[in-house]
């Protein structure tokens, strides 16, 4: 009997499955890669800052610890090049935004913010529209992560089932679940926003919100190993190419690419950029935020055999790799999970759905 089925193959299962393996704890996994296009379409961005207010995100230097630990791991297993460290160009409008900017870089955000204010054609840039200099922001970076999916696909391909995971199929016993030949101790579902189709989890309150992103060809271009912000980012890939995001909408659920989505986009990278570009492509994914905006996870309330890892929102790049840890830690250390985290806080809504 092995320990874990996990169901998925995104971002979700994939760093599941590395920091299952790193525990040599033993699993399947079971997942369709079409059923969902949230993590192939990520630009796969971490930053430590939240704008809006200039403050740091929430447990920014602990996730980006352990993204670095693990994401750096994975490169090794893997062979693979899959982190970039790049500094976030953040372009100031008013006065008054540098001001803010150059007393917390120098005092609370010391660790992630660069002092400098830098003029607007300093660093090599070229054709951006930079309105009034621009400030840095350290310590982040992007996980390549339609490689990382790829690359887990064929380093666990001796554990994995390319199928739909059928939930009327699954088992349950007190000490193990059965799926048709699968024997495990237990199962983990990582799901995405399709949780929504989970007989045993759909009452975990997601707020999924839809994103859109372009690839753009522009070869005037010069922003190498940086990302642009300004009301959406822009960042160049391997193949020297940009992409450009994102949108976010509550309303329509699917992921078809919209005619509203892309002229958002034009209209962001009309603020962003000053030469020619040539859309290459446009992608449209479903990203599983919840409804206090932090992640899901832990045992179902009546089988503590089957578990959620789920609810990574907007920002799974930085999120997973620490609360794989820490569901690890749950499992073999019996250590409990934190509050803002554990799918506990949610059980009165099973209680509720059962009456
Ligand atoms: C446009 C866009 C841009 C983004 N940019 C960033 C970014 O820059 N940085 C960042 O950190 N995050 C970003 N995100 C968010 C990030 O993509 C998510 O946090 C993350 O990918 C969620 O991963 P997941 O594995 O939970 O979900 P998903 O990627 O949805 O994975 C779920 C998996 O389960 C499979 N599955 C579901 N049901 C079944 C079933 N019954 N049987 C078999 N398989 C099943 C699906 O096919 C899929 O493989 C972005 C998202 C979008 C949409």
């Amino acid at each position: 009997m092995i320990d874990f089925i996990i169901v998925g193959r995104g971002l979700a299962a994939s760093v599941i499955a590395h920091t299952l393996h790193d525990n040599t704890i033993s699993f399947k996994i079971i997942g369709d890669t079409n059923l969902s296009n949230c993590s192939k379409v990520a630009a796969g961005i971490w930053n430590p800052i939240v704008f809006k207010r200039l403050t740091k995100s929430w447990l920014a230097n602990e996730l980006i610890e352990q993204l670095n630990i693990f994401y750096t791991a994975c490169e090794k297993r893997l062979d693979k090049k899959l982190i970039t460290q790049r500094s976030i160009i953040r372009s100031f409008i008013e006065e008054q935004e540098k001001k803010l900017w150059s007393t917390k870089a120098n005092s609370e955000l010391k660790e992630f913010l660069d002092a400098t204010i830098y003029d607007n054609n300093a660093l090599g840039l070229a054709n951006y529209k930079i309105a009034n200099q621009f400030g840095l922001v350290k310590q982040s970076g992007n996980l390549n992560v339609a490689e990382f999916l790829n690359a887990t696909t064929t380093f666990f391909k001796d554990q994995l089932l390319d199928e739909t995971f059928d939930h009327t199929q699954l088992k349950i016993n007190s000490d193990h679940v059965c799926y048709n030949e699968i024997k495990a101790k237990n199962i983990i579902f990582c799901e995405g926003y399709l949780v929504k189709n989970n007989p045993f989890f759909k009452w975990i309150p997601l707020k999924p919100a839809k994103g859109e992103t372009i690839t753009i060809s522009a070869p005037d271009l010069k922003i190498k190993e940086h990302i642009l912000n300004k009301n959406g980012f822009l960042m160049d890939q391997p193949d020297g190419t940009f992409k450009v995001g994102a949108t976010y909408e509550w309303a329509d659920l699917t992921e078809e690419k919209s005619q509203k989505g892309l002229a958002e986009l034009e209209e962001k990278l009309t603020q962003l950029i000053n030469c020619k570009y040539t859309i290459l492509d446009h992608q449209a994914g479903v990203r599983p935020s919840s409804s206090d905006r932090r992640p899901i996870i832990g045992p179902h309330p009546e089988h503590n055999n089957l578990f959620i890892f789920n609810g990574l929102g907007t920002k799974g790049v930085m999120l997973a790799p620490y609360f794989a840890k820490k569901f690890v830690n749950f499992y073999l250390q019996k250590e409990t999970l934190p509050t803002e985290v554990t799918v506990e806080r949610f059980y009165s809504l099973y209680a509720g759905e059962k009456k």
